[in-house]
């Protein structure tokens, strides 16, 4: 490597620039922030295995969600089998604080009417308030959504990411 391409990879990674950008996985419902969760799960992969909609898959080992499989509804099997408590479930405490968002794959944003998203939301979260010749476009409502993911997996064009 020549001097300069050494020096411009120093003065790079003392500005952080080469630091990990990528955010954790998303891990199960009711989870220890993320270093004490890994500290405490075992892997022992009884969260994937009880989880009735198969939304918990393993990776590296430990586990995380997948909603385009399916959604969470929230039943708490994974935090109850839980025996480490890596997974806690502290009375009145949220799941977790992720949100759906909606991204320019999705068909109303290319004119094309769809509002299946909204259809699947059991709290109402997703509004189509009307455009004026063209459809309307899904808008979430942040503080009504759950974060369980119902509208991921029924997107017909993946546009809306969970987290
Ligand atoms: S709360 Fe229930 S549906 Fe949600 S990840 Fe845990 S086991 Fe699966
Ligand atoms: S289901 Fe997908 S394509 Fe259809 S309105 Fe919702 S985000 Fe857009
Ligand atoms: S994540 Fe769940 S609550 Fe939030 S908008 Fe999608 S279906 Fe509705």
């Amino acid at each position: 490597m020549a001097d300069d391409s050494i020096n411009h990879a120093r003065r790079g990674f003392l500005r952080g620039q080469f630091k990990s950008a990528t955010p954790p996985p998303l891990r199960p419902p009711w989870a220890l922030p993320e270093a004490e969760f890994l500290r405490k799960c075992t892997r022992c992969n009884n969260c994937a295995i009880i989880c009735p909609t198969k939304i918990i898959v393993m990776q590296d080992g430990y586990p995380r969600i997948d909603f385009t499989v399916a959604a969470c509804t929230f039943c708490g099997e994974c935090v109850r089998v839980c025996t480490p408590a890596a997974l806690r479930r502290d009375e009145g405490a949220p799941p977790w604080s992720i949100k759906a968002s909606v991204n320019e794959k999705c068909l109303a944003q290319r004119g094309v009417e769809c509002r299946v998203c909204g259809e699947h939301c059991e709290v109402d979260a997703i509004r189509f308030p009307p455009r004026l010749d063209a459809p309307p476009l899904p808008v979430i409502d942040a503080t009504t959504c759950t974060g369980c993911g119902a509208c991921v997996s029924v997107c017909p064009t993946k546009a809306i990411r969970v987290g």
